[in-house]
C-alpha cells in the first residue's frame, strides 16, 4: 500500500512535471510559432522555380577612364524577386570601352543610350541573360529605360551615379529588369495601385519601393524563363526576336521619374 501510494504520488509528480514540461514545451512552441510567423513574413524561405543571369555592363567613356556601372544591393534585389520564384545570378560587371553617349548638355539622352547599348551588345554573349548598362546623369525626367517583355531582346539602362542612393538604384534596377521580364507599369491598363510598388511609373528616389504589386508578380511569374535553378548552361546564341514579338513588346518604358526641384 505504502509503495502503491508512493508510486501514485510519484506518478502524480511525474504527471505534474510532465504537464509542466508540456506547458513549457507548448509555451516554447507558441513562442517559436509566433517568432516563426513573424520571421516568415519578413524572410520566408524562398522557393526558386526559375533563374536568370543579369549581367551588369559598365559603359565607359574616355577610353575607359570614366565608367558607369549599375549600382545595386544584390541582397535587396534578390529579396525583391524572391516572391516571383526567380533566382537572379549576378556575374561581375563587364565593360564596354569608348562608349559614345549622346549628350544633351551635360546629360545623356536616355533613349539613345538604350539603343546604342543594345547595338553594342548584339549579339548577346549568352542566352538566359539580361543586360543592364549604366549611364551618366540622364537628360529629362527618366532614370532608366528597358525593352518590355523582352527576354528575346533583354536590354536596359539605368542611371549609375552617386546621386541615387544604393536603395533607389536597386529599385530602379529591379524596375527595369521587371520590364524586361514583362511587367507593365502599375495602373497602366491594370488594377495595380499607381504608387507604392516597384513598377510604379513615377517614384521618388527618397522613398524607393521594395515590393512588386500583385499585378507585377503575376507578370513576372509568367515570364518565359529558360528553366529551373541550375539549368543555365553557359554561352549559346540568343534567338533573334520574331518581328511580331519585337513590335509588340519592343517599346521602351520609362522607369523612376525624379521630381526635379522647380527653377
Ligand atoms: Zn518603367
Amino acid at each position: 500500500m505504502t509503495l502503491w501510494i508512493r508510486a501514485r504520488l510519484a506518478a502524480a509528480g511525474a504527471r505534474r512535471r510532465s504537464r509542466a514540461a508540456r506547458r513549457l514545451a507548448a509555451a516554447a512552441l507558441g513562442a517559436g510559432l509566433i517568432a516563426g510567423v513573424g520571421a516568415g513574413a519578413a524572410h520566408a524561405t524562398p522557393v526558386y522555380t526559375s533563374e536568370l543571369a543579369v549581367q551588369r555592363v559598365s559603359l565607359c567613356t574616355d577610353a575607359g577612364l570614366t565608367c558607369f556601372t549599375p549600382r545595386l544591393d544584390a541582397t535587396l534585389l534578390q529579396a525583391m524577386y524572391d516572391p516571383t520564384g526567380i533566382l537572379l545570378l549576378l556575374p561581375a560587371p563587364i565593360q564596354i570601352l569608348n562608349f559614345s553617349f549622346v549628350f544633351e548638355g551635360a546629360e545623356a539622352r536616355l533613349e539613345d543610350a538604350l539603343s546604342e547599348f543594345a547595338d553594342a551588345m548584339r549579339p548577346p554573349a549568352a542566352a538566359h541573360t539580361a543586360y543592364m548598362g549604366g549611364t551618366p546623369e540622364i537628360f529629362g525626367s527618366g532614370l532608366g529605360l528597358a525593352y518590355v517583355g523582352a527576354l528575346y531582346y533583354p536590354f536596359g539602362v539605368v542611371q549609375a551615379t552617386d546621386r541615387l542612393s544604393l536603395a533607389a538604384s536597386t529599385t530602379l534596377f529591379a524596375h527595369e529588369l521587371g520590364h524586361i521580364l514583362g511587367a507593365p507599369h502599375d495602373g497602366d491598363g491594370n488594377t495595380a495601385p499607381t504608387s507604392g510598388f516597384i513598377m510604379a511609373s513615377v517614384s521618388t528616389p527618397a522613398s524607393p519601393a521594395t515590393e512588386f504589386s500583385g499585378v507585377s508578380l503575376l507578370a513576372l511569374e509568367g515570364a518565359q524563363l529558360p528553366g529551373a535553378p541550375g539549368s543555365l548552361t553557359g554561352a549559346t546564341a540568343v534567338p533573334l526576336p520574331a518581328p511580331g514579338l519585337l513590335a509588340l513588346g519592343g517599346l521602351g518604358a520609362l522607369a523612376l521619374v525624379r521630381r526635379r526641384a522647380k527653377g
